[in-house]
C-alpha cells in the first residue's frame, strides 16, 4: 500500500487551475524528488498532500486515510506528514530545543519531559546535540533548517515534505542540510522533495516526477528521466537547469 496515493488531484485558485489532474502514488520508503520550472505548481502539490490546501477534485491519500474537507481532518493530516520549507519559521525566542518541543507540547499534548527527551534525540538525529541551548540566531541558516527538520521529526510523520529546503542557503551550507536529509532516505523515511539540486535528485532519490504546467510531465528513476528525457519541455527544463 503506498503511504500517499494522489489520484486525478486538480486544484484550482479562482478561475485559474493550477493542478490539472495528478497521479502520483509514493511507497513506504521511497524518495521521491519533484522538479519543473517556477510556477508549474509543485508547492501547491505538496500543501495539498499535507492538508495545507483544500482540494478542487480528485483525491488525496494518506496511509490509507482520505483527505477530507473538513477543518479537523485537515488538521489531524498536517499531523501526520511533516513539511519544511524554504524559510525555517523558527521561533526567534526560543531556543532550537524549545522549538523542537513546542509543536509536540501544543498540538499533541505531550508532557514537557517528554517533549525534552523526544527533542534532544532529533536534535542529535540532524547532528545538533550540542545545540539544544542555542539560539536561532546563533545558528547559521543551514544549522537552523536542520532545527526545522529536527522540529518535523519530532511529530513523528509518516512522510516528509521538503519545498525547495535549501535554496536560501549559501552554497556552502546547503550540502550538511542535504546530507541530513540523505540520512533519513537511508534509514526508510518517506520523502517527497521539491529540489533544484539535480545532482541530490540523481544519487538519493527512487524516482524523478517533473512538473509542467499542472502536471506531472514525465516521471521515473532519475538515471532515465537525466539521461534519457522523453518530452521536449524536460530536456529544455534539464538543459536551462
Ligand atoms: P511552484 O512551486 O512550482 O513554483 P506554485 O505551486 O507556487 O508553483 O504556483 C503555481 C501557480 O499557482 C502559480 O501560477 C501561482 O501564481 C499560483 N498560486 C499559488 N498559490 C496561489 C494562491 N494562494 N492564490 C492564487 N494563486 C496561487
Ligand atoms: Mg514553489
Amino acid at each position: 500500500m503506498p503511504i500517499i496515493a494522489v489520484r486525478e488531484l486538480r486544484k484550482s485558485y479562482g478561475h485559474l487551475e493550477v493542478l490539472k489532474g495528478i497521479n502520483l502514488e509514493i511507497e513506504a520508503g521511497e524518495v521521491v524528488a519533484i522538479i519543473g520550472k517556477s510556477g508549474s505548481g509543485k508547492s501547491t502539490f505538496l500543501r495539498c498532500i499535507n492538508g495545507l490546501e483544500t482540494i478542487s477534485d480528485g483525491t488525496v491519500e494518506v496511509a490509507g486515510e482520505y483527505l477530507d474537507y473538513n477543518e479537523a481532518q485537515l488538521r489531524k493530516l498536517r499531523l501526520k506528514v511533516g513539511m519544511i520549507f524554504q524559510q525555517f519559521n523558527l521561533f526567534p525566542h526560543l531556543s532550537a530545543g524549545r522549538n523542537v518541543m513546542l509543536a509536540q507540547k501544543v498540538v499533541r499534548g505531550t508532557r514537557a519531559s517528554e517533549a525534552e527527551a523526544i527533542a534532544r534525540q532529533m536534535l542529535a538525529k540532524v547532528g545538533l546535540a550540542e545545540k539544544f541551548e542555542a539560539m536561532p540566531g546563533e545558528l547559521s541558516g543551514g544549522q537552523q533548517q536542520r532545527v526545522a527538520i529536527a522540529r518535523a521529526l519530532a511529530m513523528h510523520p509518516v512522510a516528509l515534505l521538503c519545498d525547495e529546503i535549501t535554496s536560501a542557503l549559501d552554497p556552502e551550507l546547503v550540502s550538511e542540510v542535504l546530507a541530513v536529509v540523505k540520512g533519513l532516505a537511508k534509514t526508510g523515511m518517506t520523502l517527497a522533495m521539491v529540489t533544484h539540486e539535480m545532482r541530490f535528485a540523481r544519487e538519493v532519490c527512487n524516482r524523478v516526477a517533473f512538473m509542467h504546467q499542472g502536471k506531472v510531465h514525465e516521471i521515473g528513476p532519475p538515471e532515465e528521466i537525466f539521461a534519457n528525457p522523453q518530452t521536449p519541455e524536460l530536456r529544455q527544463f534539464l538543459g536551462a537547469a
